[in-house]
C-alpha cells in the first residue's frame, strides 16, 4: 500500500489502548516493568549488552529513551523515505546538530553546500569549530573538479568524514546533484579507508517529491515544523537513514536529551494524515501562482522548480534526475529596491507576512533582512539574495484568492 493509506494506522494497536481509534498522548515518564527479570532485559538491550532474541523488540523504559507516540511516529515516518529507520527531535536543528555530532570529530574534515539553513551555517562556523572540527563549503556553480580542488587544498582530504547538502537551496531554488555527491563520497570513502557520509536536509521537497535514501545518501534531515507539521503549530525535527545510522543518531539523543515530547509528537500523528494532500494542493497552487508572477511587469525573475523558473541546463539536468515535483516555494525579484519590495509585503492581506515554510497558510518574507540577513553582503550578491528578492511559502488557499492578493500588493 501506498504510504498516504497507511498515515491513520501504522504501527498503532487499538488492542493496548481500550480500543481507541486513535493513538491516546502518552504523556508518561516512566513505564512499570512486568517483572524484575523483563526491566533487565529491556536494559540489556537498550544499552546493547547483546544481540535482541529471535521476535524481541525493545520494551518501554523512560521517555527519554522512548515512548509510544514516539515509535508510532517514527515508524510512519519510515514509509514515505523507504527508510530503516527513523528519530525524531524537539527541533530541526536539534537532528541536524546530532547528526553533525555524531558523524563528525575533533580534527574531522566538513564538506558542505551554500547556502544551507543560517542555524545550520552559525552551528558549522561557531559550534563545530570549538571541537576542533574544519568545515569548507562549495557553490552551485563548483564543478566536481572544483569541489575536489577545494577538499585537497584544505590540506585534510584524509580526514573528509561528512558531506552535507541542502537541495532546493532555500530561498532561491538552486539545486545541488544527490547523486554527484554519494559518488564523491563513494571516492573517498575508498581513497580515506573510512566510509564518508552523506547528508541531505530534505525540508524543501521531501518527503513527497524528494527521497534522497533512494538517490543513495545515507541520512536524510528534515525540519518537520515546515510540510510535516504544516499547520504552523509546533516545532521538530526528523533525521532517517540505514539501521545502523539511525542506531548511532538515537544513542547520542539518549544523551543529549533532544528527543521530541510525546505531544508534540502526537500532534505530528495527525499532521502525517493529510500530508499527501496537504503537499499536492500547495503544489498546484504554487504553479498557479508562479505562472502569473512570470508574466508580471512588476516582476524581474522568477525562481521557481516548475515552468519558467529553472534557467540553466544544469539545473534542469538535476531536477529530471532526483526531483518528482516542483514542490511550492517561490522566490522573485521584484522590479525596484528595498522600498518597493517593503511595499509589496505591507500590503498583502492574505499572505502573512512571517518566516518558516510549508504551512497551511500562505507566508511571505524579504530574505536578505530576515532569514539571511547574517550572511555576508558579497555572498548574498553572489547567491542572488538582493533586496529585490522576496519569498513565498504557498499554502493550500484558493489559487485564484492567492493570486488577486498578490495583484492587489503590486498595485500599491
Ligand atoms: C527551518 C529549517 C531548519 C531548522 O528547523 P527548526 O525546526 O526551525 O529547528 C533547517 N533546515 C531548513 C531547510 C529549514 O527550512
Amino acid at each position: 500500500m501506498k504510504p498516504e493509506s497507511l498515515m491513520m494506522s501504522h504501527g498503532y494497536k487499538p488492542e493496548l489502548s481500550q480500543g481507541a481509534v486513535k493513538c491516546p498522548i502518552f504523556l508518561t515518564s516512566t513505564f512499570v516493568f512486568a517483572s524484575a527479570e523483563e526491566g533487565k532485559d529491556f536494559f540489556e538491550l537498550a544499552y546493547g549488552h547483546r544481540q535482541s532474541r529471535p521476535n524481541e523488540e525493545l520494551g518501554l523504559i523512560y521517555s527519554r529513551i522512548n515512548n509510544p507516540n514516539l515509535e508510532i511516529l517514527e515508524d510512519r515516518l519510515t514509509l514515505w523515505d523507504a527508510a530503516a529507520g527513523s528519530a525524531m527531535f524537539e527541533s530541526g536543528m536539534s537532528a541536524i546538530s546530532t547528526v553533525l555530532l555524531e558523524f563528525l570529530k575533533p580534527g574531522a574534515l566538513l564538506l558542505y553546500s551554500a547556502p544551507v539553513y543560517g542555524g545550520t551555517h552559525h552551528f558549522i562556523h561557531h559550534v563545530l569549530t570549538k571541537f576542533g572540527i574544519e568545515a569548507i563549503e562549495f557553490g552551485v556553480n563548483d564543478h566536481q573538479e572544483e569541489i575536489e580542488q577545494k577538499i585537497a587544498s584544505s590540506g585534510k582530504a584524509k580526514e573528509l568524514a561528512l558531506i552535507y547538502i541542502e537541495t532546493p537551496a532555500n530561498p532561491t531554488n538552486d539545486l545541488f546533484s544527490i547523486a554527484e555527491m554519494v559518488e564523491l563520497g563513494k571516492k573517498y570513502t575508498e581513497l580515506n579507508g573510512h566510509k564518508v557520509y552523506v547528508a541531505v536536509d530534505n525540508t524543501y521537497l521531501g518527503p513527497i517529491w524528494q527521497k534522497p535514501l533512494q538517490l543513495g545518501a545515507d541520512i536524510t534531515i528534515y525540519s518537520a515544523t515546515k510540510y510535516l507539521g504544516g499547520h504552523s503549530d509546533l516545532i521538530a525535527g526528523a533525521v532517517m537513514g540505514t539501521a545502523e545510522v539511525i542506531t548511532r543518531v538515537k544513542t547520542l539523543r539518549t544523551f543529549l536529551g533532544n528527543m521530541i515530547s510525546p505531544h508534540t509528537a502526537w500532534m505530528l500523528l495527525r499532521s502525517l494524515e493529510t500530508l499527501q494532500i496537504r503537499m499536492e494542493r500547495q503544489q498546484s497552487n504554487a504553479i498557479e501562482v508562479a505562472k502569473f508572477l512570470s508574466k508580471h511587469p512588476m516582476v524581474e525573475r522568477v525562481y521557481f522548480l516548475g515552468e519558467g523558473g529553472i534557467v540553466s541546463e544544469k539545473s534542469q539536468k538535476i531536477y529530471k534526475e532526483q526531483c518528482l515535483g516542483p514542490g511550492a516555494m517561490i522566490s522573485f525579484d521584484i522590479k525596484g529596491d528595498e522600498r518597493k519590495a517593503f511595499a509589496f509585503l505591507n500590503k498583502l492581506k492574505l499572505f502573512k507576512l512571517a518566516v518558516s515554510l510549508g504551512s497551511t497558510e500562505s507566508l511571505a518574507e524579504h530574505p536578505a533582512t530576515m532569514t539571511h540577513v547574517d550572511i555576508p553582503a558579497p555572498s548574498k550578491i553572489k547567491m542572488n539574495i538582493t533586496e529585490k528578492l522576496i519569498r513565498l511559502s504557498i499554502g493550500v488557499e484558493d489559487p485564484q484568492d492567492l493570486i488577486a492578493d498578490i495583484q492587489q500588493a503590486f498595485e500599491g
